[in-house]
């Protein structure tokens, strides 16, 4: 019998999964609570597949053999939970999609840094004239790919999002980067929850296949105590300790798989910020397992171009220098933007808040942060834990507000920094879109001093 697949949620995930389940001969329907995006309906009318938007149908759902689940759409909305209840199997589009490929696959998941380490990883191994694909959150779904090319080796950024409904699905190189508190609002506000959704990438892997994870951070540590893994462990440091896969050595970073040893001087680095020695030693890692030759990884770990929104420099204005983090949506990544951060600082903060701890940034802000404006609908937490901590604490309720706020804030020599510890949706439409915003005010800064 022909197997019944729906699909819930319409986006990039979701209409890549109906054209690989309508290619393998499956019966499909694809249902959308909200709007699907042009792009999408016109592939998915190229591929004779039936569609809804704005509401779900439930007998064609609860009919489903199976179901792919958009990582978006919690288990609590009403048609999952229903879904559920009737025992019908739910996964998410990369466990669907792994079963129609035997490329290998490089997993990278962590609460940050997951883009940056994806874009640097694949950026290596095109540049070793791999056949490679890029998958994931960033770049086209697995599925479509799976679908209509063919690659030997994926690299997939994945979130806990899409490792929640991760079965069978097995990373030849898992990378997981750190683990701190972000979307706790999913997790019913447990970090256990949380930890044990990331560790997930790990899941199948036997002794052919790799586990690079960061050694210091607490929370990984825990989790490898609770698991036996078969995978062989590559560990990297920030630290000089060589027991691990790879380290810091004066200002070099040092790798060393099974004997096999290399490096390269932090300042031959494109990317900057500390951080980005653990992403780099990440991707390096992964190069490594796949046997890339050095000189190939160096000259891409020399010319690769950061992404932007992540600590992107924008300019200097006036003596000021305007940086924008928008992507920086959780406090531990604004705690590495003010880390790299060495001079005086106006701070940005503000949106929609996940159930912030700000007391990771508290001396950083001391030290480092002059006036924080708050940008945001709702900004009474920022108010309640930074009164009286930094000199200035004030609310925008647009970016060009804020910027004209920022402006008058910051003197010579001091930095703005767009770092915000919270999504973006109340104000924009995404975090690019906040991120573009504060880009176009410097431009529109810049232009006005040189006209003067
Ligand atoms: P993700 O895809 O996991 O959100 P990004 O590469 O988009 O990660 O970076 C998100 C934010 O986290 C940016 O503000 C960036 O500067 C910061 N960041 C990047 N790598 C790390 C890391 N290894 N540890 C902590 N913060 C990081």
């Amino acid at each position: 019998m022909t197997k019944r697949l729906v699909v819930l949620g319409g986006g990039e995930s979701g209409a890549g999964a109906a054209v690989l389940a309508k290619v393998k001969g499956m019966e499909v329907w694809l249902s959308d609570a909200g709007n699907i995006g042009q792009a999408y309906k016109d592939l998915l009318n190229q591929y004779d597949i039936p569609w809804e938007e704005g509401g779900h149908t439930p007998e064609k759902i609860l009919n489903a053999d199976e179901i792919v689940k958009s990582p978006g759409i919690p288990d609590t909305a009403p048609m999952v939970a229903q879904a559920i209840e009737r025992g019908i199997p739910i996964v998410s589009e990369i466990e669907f999609a792994g079963r129609y490929t035997d490329a290998k696959m490089v997993c990278i998941t962590g609460s940050n840094g997951k883009t940056t380490t994806t874009k640097l990883t694949y950026h290596i191994f095109k540049k070793a004239g791999l056949n490679v694909g890029l998958a994931g959150n960033v770049g086209r779904s697995l599925a479509l790919q799976v679908a209509t090319e063919h690659h030997d080796v994926y690299v997939i950024e994945l979130s806990s999002f899409q490792l929640d409904n991760m079965y069978e699905f097995k990373a030849n190189v898992a990378v997981l980067l750190n683990i701190t508190p972000d979307h706790l609002d999913r997790y019913d506000y447990k970090m256990e929850n949380y930890a044990a959704a990331k560790f997930r990438i790990t899941r199948n892997q036997t002794g052919d296949d790799s586990f690079i994870y960061w050694q210091n951070d607490p929370v990984i540590a825990s989790q490898l105590r609770q698991h036996h893994l078969e995978s062989r462990l590559l560990s990297f440091t920030g630290e000089d300790d060589d027991r691990n896969a790879a380290w810091v050595h004066e200002g070099v970073l040092n790798f060393n798989v099974d004997g096999d040893r290399w490096d390269i001087a932090r300042d031959d680095l494109s990317l900057k910020g500390l951080h980005n020695v653990y992403n780099t030693m990440a991707a390096g890692l992964s190069a490594q397992v796949f046997d890339i030759r050095k000189d190939v990884i160096r000259e891409a770990l020399a010319d690769f171009e950061a992404v932007p929104h992540r600590l992107e420099y924008v300019d200097t204005v006036d003596g000021v220098r305007y940086i924008n983090d928008s992507k920086a949506t959780n406090v531990d990544a604004c705690w590495y933007a003010l880390e790299s951060v060495n001079e005086p600082c106006v701070l940005i903060l503000g949106g929609i808040d996940k159930g912030n701890d700000y007391s990771q940034i508290e001396p950083l802000v001391k030290q480092k942060v002059t006036a924080i404006v708050c940008l945001g609908v709702d900004n009474a937490k920022l108010h309640a834990f930074f009164d009286g901590k930094v000199p200035v604490v004030t609310d925008a309720g647009s970016m060009a507000e804020c910027m004209d706020k920022c402006r008058a804030l910051a003197k010579d020599g001091h930095t703005v920094l767009l770092s915000p510890c919270c999504a973006s949706f109340d104000l924009f439409n995404g975090m690019a879109d906040r991120g573009n915003q504060f880009k176009e005010c410097v431009k529109k800064f810049k232009a006005n001093a040189t006209n003067h």
